[in-house]
């Protein structure tokens, strides 16, 4: 039988169990106009990022990134399957569709150093995340940074005046207007 997935949080479980199944593990979310699963996540109000699932999956299967110029390519030839066994790293010349449609950072195409990739709407978002249980490394895969990265944020040790308003609850009360 073979799993079909829509859910976020349900996909992040499975890689993390990483008892994978000999047959493909669907993704029945989103698709690009290939038929390319693909998932979404909010960069910001308005602006979403997204990412092919299965190279999302392949890179958190290896702990790490795939470089830019490898692509994440299908056993199965199965287009919305992310099964990490059923996936392997591959070039552009082996028939490779996913660079031109990965899109982590619709507004900022082209930037190559790690942290200025990053807005403050990311960090928020990544700060909520690492609230919501989701593991550094994925974190870092969603945003396209390491590990490293997301721990010294997640600590405050970077990007301190955005972390300082996001976990401060309840915000203490405004002096009055006179
Ligand atoms: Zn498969």
């Amino acid at each position: 039988m073979t799993a079909r997935i829509t859910n976020f949080q349900r996909f992040l479980q499975i890689i993390r169990d990483g008892n994978y199944p000999e047959t493909c593990i669907e993704w029945w979310g989103g698709k690009n106009s290939h038929g390319y699963g693909l998932v979404t996540f909010s960069i910001r109000s308005g602006l979403e990022g997204r990412m092919y699932v299965h190279r999302l999956a392949l890179e958190l299967s290896l702990g790490r990134e795939l470089r830019d110029d490898l692509c994440a390519l299908h056993r199965c030839d199965n287009r919305i399957c992310f099964n990490p066994d059923h996936l392997y790293e591959g070039t552009h010349s082996q028939n490779c569709q996913d660079s031109h449609d990965r899109e982590r950072r619709p507004s900022r195409k082209g930037s190559r150093h790690p942290l200025a990739k990053l807005t403050e709407a990311d960090v928020t978002e990544m700060i909520r995340m690492g609230s919501q249980g989701m593991l550094q490394r994925e974190i870092g895969a969603v945003f396209g940074v390491n590990q490293q990265t997301v721990s010294k944020i997640l600590r405050g040790d970077r990007w301190t005046h955005i972390d300082k308003s996001s976990r401060q609850s309840p915000s203490p009360a405004q002096p009055e207007a006179r």
